[in-house]
């Protein structure tokens, strides 16, 4: 395809996204881990393996209510057994099973001694002294074995597994009240901007609802990390200044808006006072501009929230994004979730990606890699863009269920070709 000389001039000074990601990854790392309850560990990976330090379950049980016998018994069908006694879940028999002998037992209850095998209530005539087994009933069955889910000794599950209401189940079995996780980033949202007025807010000539400090603080929250929402900041040097001091308790922090070259972009030049700040220009649309840095942030008195204090000084990475909402939300989806991810200690850190039929042409500027919004048909292999994709048409993304990745190169694609989409909707795959 014809690059023109304008456009390949321009490719030059721009970044590639997979670059510019690449550079942000380096910079990260996992948070420290913690001991957190229980419930509170639900999304959070585990900061070391787990070993079973006891079988769970801890004794041989029966997994059906009916009678503990002996399996060559019950081989044929029908047997007179004799009642010995009875075992509910908790109890503890008081006895042994011999040869023609039968237990009443319940579901959890431990197997008394000589049983090996549980014949269900259905398949007995459920008498008192004497009961029949109606059914032949193969040895061993509905036993469950001490061990069988969780045999002590063995690593239950492995440091960077992330926990999911199983794994919750899995500890709890285990005894372990506060497993130790890597810390859920707490992650500071800032809206810039004079024209940007609260949700809440009557909107004045010239003025627009933010938008943006939800869209982002609702994408923070879909990625497991806590959103802190932060006042809107105007378009001066000190506004700015003064609402990054007081975001410092944050592990990480994203603004939007206020990163073009504008008279009143003022987020490189006061994260320079505050730290490093690079302002990259990259070969994307929507969402060119970009700036990515770290602020530096002293120790603390006494930490946040009780825990120990901090050690030394520390970096924040902050990510300027730019204020059109689309650009936004969708470089939060490039360039922030990932880097979210890995401070939260996961292994895995994009989605998961698909090829899919277009069904209508997509134009696009031939230097740029475009994410258009689609929708797409798993079911029919094919993909259709959600319409006008303007940076500030937030309902292109609104209507989507994916991302169509259109590479550098391409100008026109057509119907009919076929094209990567990155799947956006999917529940995490862990
Ligand atoms: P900026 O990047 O500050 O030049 O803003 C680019 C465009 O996005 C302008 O049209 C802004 O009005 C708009 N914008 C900036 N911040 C927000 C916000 N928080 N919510 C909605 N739109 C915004
Ligand atoms: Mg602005």
């Amino acid at each position: 395809m014809a690059v023109s000389p304008t456009s390949a001039r321009a490719a030059e000074r721009l970044l590639t996204v997979d670059d510019a990601l690449d550079r942000i990854l380096s910079r990260i790392r996992p948070l420290a881990p913690r001991e957190v309850p229980l419930l509170d560990a639900v999304g959070r990976t585990l900061a070391r393996d787990v070993v079973a330090d006891r079988d769970v379950p801890p004794f041989r049980n029966s997994a059906m209510d009916g009678y503990a016998v002996r399996g060559a018994d019950v081989a044929t069908a029908p047997a007179r057994l004799r009642v010995v006694g009875a075992v509910a879940a908790g109890g503890v028999p008081d006895r042994a099973v011999g040869p023609g002998e039968a237990m009443r037992i319940m579901t959890g209850a431990p197997m008394p001694d000589g049983a090996d095998t549980v014949v269900r209530v259905e398949d007995t005539d459920d008498r008192r002294d004497m009961v029949t087994v109606t059914a032949p009933t193969p040895a061993g069955t509905s036993v469950r074995q001490a061990g069988e889910d969780l045999l002590r000794g063995t690593t239950v599950l492995a440091a960077g597994t992330t926990i999911r209401p199983a794994e919750v189940g899995l500890l709890a079995s285990l005894g372990i009240p506060k497993p130790l996780v890597v810390a859920r980033p707490r992650v500071a949202v800032l809206s810039t901007g004079d024209e940007v007025v609260d949700v809440a807010a009557d909107v004045g000539p010239g003025q627009i609802r933010d938008s943006n400090r939800y869209s982002l603080a609702a994408a923070v929250w879909a990625c497991g990390c806590g959103p802190w929402l932060r006042p809107i900041v105007r378009d001066t040097a000190d506004d700015l200044r003064r609402a990054l001091r007081e975001a410092l308790d944050a592990d990480a922090v994203v603004t939007s808006g206020g990163v073009s070259v504008g008279d009143h972009d003022w987020v490189k030049p006061v994260v320079s006072e505050l730290g490093t700040i690079d302002l990259w220009s990259i070969a994307i649309r929507p969402g060119r501009p970009l700036a990515f840095g770290e602020l530096r942030a002293e120790p603390s008195a006494g930490g946040r929230g009780g825990e120990a204090p901090l050690k030394g000084p520390r970096s924040i990475p902050i990510w300027g994004l730019p204020g059109n909402p689309v650009s936004a939300l969708l470089t939060f989806e490039l360039f922030v979730r990932p880097a979210l991810l890995k401070m939260s200690g996961r292994a895995k850190l994009h989605r998961p990606r698909a090829q899919a039929r277009l069904i209508d042409p997509i134009d696009k500027p031939p230097h740029l890699r475009f994410f258009a919004r689609g929708i797409h048909d798993a079911a029919a292999g094919t993909v259709t863009s959600t319409g006008p994709q303007g940076s500030g048409i937030l309902r292109s993304m609104s209507l989507a269920n994916c991302l169509i990745d259109l590479p550098v190169g391409a100008k026109r694609v057509n119907a009919g070709e076929t094209v990567t989409v990155i799947l956006t909707e999917l529940p995490e795959d862990h």
